[in-house]
């Protein structure tokens, strides 16, 4: 069963969503909010487990005594965890993860503090998160539960939960939910009950219009929650493993990319930007000297835009820049070493008909 495990339900951290200038193009909008939490294809996620004692969260028991609940899992709960990562990587998507021990490079920082339920942040949002931190946490035993690791991976991927798709027309019971899952195992308030169930998500974060009840980011619904679809009402039971559209979403916004077609970019040089909302182009800048070097985007567009050093054949993360929503250019302003090889990910949020766009190096 999916994302539940003895009716334990995913409840994810509650981050404001950003405001928009009034008046904004509305497709301008849609497209931004469709993929501001997406990584940037070609990225290496590296997740960190935590492994001493001193990580941990201070719980009160029944008594009033307090304990630490170390984050730090097992053997068997990393591995498990890193299968979950393998399954996703199979599918054959832009991706890469990889485990690191230095938490201050890490996207995803995996805990396994019991009785703290299991979540994660939702694609780019862990980027912000301080690195002394969890990003995703599984509360009970996930051994044998590789959909709940599976599910949690989806949001550190970017997406959100399909039952709040405001596609699916779930009419629910409403009372009923907040009861359910008032109760144990997860003894939620009924503001992370709606938060997580009843409240609908903006349509442009779901991926295209239909509604997938199979979806590794579906919860099971037990009888007399969901009052419409009527077929619902004796409950939903999404199908184990990830469904047919989970994979199709997920190739969709990670193609692959051949590093045959990334260009070459040199000082002085604008590149002209022709690609359709939601693309990413990809430059290779090798510096003849070792200076500070400004790389920009110009003209009327929204990106977001990392740099990376190659080092061992691997892509470093240096720095990034998302212009999205703005009235300006992405812009990156960094000491470049001669001779070392860097790359520039550039994707398109959403670029108006008119004028130019274009990149560069200087
Ligand atoms: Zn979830």
């Amino acid at each position: 069963m999916k994302a539940v495990h003895k009716n334990h339900y995913c409840n994810l951290p509650m981050i404001k969503s950003r405001n928009f200038e009034v008046g904004m193009n509305p497709i301008r909008m849609e497209a931004i909010i469709m993929m501001e939490k997406k990584w940037v294809a070609g990225t290496v996620l590296k997740y960190y487990f935590f492994k001493d004692n001193s990580f941990f969260s201070t719980v009160t028991d029944s008594t009033g005594n307090q304990r630490n609940n170390l984050w730090k899992g097992t053997n068997t709960e990393e591995v498990a965890v890193k299968n979950g990562f393998k399954k996703w990587k199979s599918l054959g998507i832009g991706l890469e993860f990889e485990e690191t021990s230095n938490i201050l490079e890490s996207h995803i920082r995996i805990g396994f503090a019991k009785g703290e339920g299991a979540w994660s942040y939702v694609g780019r949002d862990s980027w912000g998160i301080p690195k002394e931190q969890r990003t995703m946490n599984f509360g009970w035993d996930i051994i044998n539960d590789q959909d709940t690791i599976l599910h949690e991976i989806g949001h550190a991927l970017g997406l959100p939960h399909e039952h709040q798709n405001p596609n699916a027309g779930i009419i629910w019971n409403e009372e009923a939910v907040y009861n359910e899952l008032a109760g144990a195992p997860n003894f939620w308030s009924r503001d992370k009950t709606f938060h997580n169930i009843i409240r609908k998500i903006n349509p442009d974060i779901v991926q295209g219009s239909s509604w997938d009840p199979n979806s590794i980011m579906h919860y099971p619904f037990g009888n007399g929650m969901i009052m419409s679809p009527s077929q619902y009402q004796n409950g939903l039971f999404p199908e184990d493993g990830l469904s047919e559209r989970d994979i199709t979403w997920v190739k969709q916004f990670y193609p692959k990319i051949d590093k045959r077609t990334f260009l070459d970019i040199k000082p002085f040089h604008s590149e002209v930007i022709s690609l359709a909302n939601g693309e990413q182009a990809n430059f290779v800048f090798i510096p003849e000297e070792t200076r500070t070097y400004t790389i920009q985007t110009f003209g009327f567009m929204d990106t977001v835009m990392v740099l990376s050093e190659v080092v061992d054949g691997e892509n470093e993360y240096i720095s990034g820049d998302d212009d999205s929503g703005e009235d300006r250019n992405s812009h990156i302003n960094l000491k470049l070493l001669k001779n070392k090889k860097y790359i520039i990910n550039l994707k398109l949020y959403y670029k108006t008909s008119a004028g130019n766009t274009c990149i560069m190096v200087w």
